[in-house]
């Protein structure tokens, strides 16, 4: 299965969980800071995101939305 996801990056806090808990690593810190000052992470589109959702799951800000196509 494929699949994409869209970051709310403000409200992102850049904790990370995602990118640890995602298994083909296709959520990165960037460089972006979102208006509350943090460092928000971006979804990287060349690797193999399977719409598992363990991502949008593990965010403690809701900011995940999953796609599966
Ligand atoms: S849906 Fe799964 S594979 Fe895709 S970015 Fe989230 S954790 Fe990674
Ligand atoms: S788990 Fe949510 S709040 Fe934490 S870095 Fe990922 S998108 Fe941002």
């Amino acid at each position: 299965m494929k699949g994409s996801i869209r970051i709310d990056q403000e409200r992102c806090k850049g904790c990370s969980l995602c990118m640890e808990f995602c298994p083909k690593k296709a959520i990165f810190l960037s460089d972006t800071l979102n208006v509350k000052g943090y460092f928000v992470v971006s979804f990287d589109e060349g690797r193999e995101c399977t719409g598992c959702a363990t991502c949008a799951v593990m965010c403690p800000e809701v900011a995940i939305e999953v796609f599966r196509n």
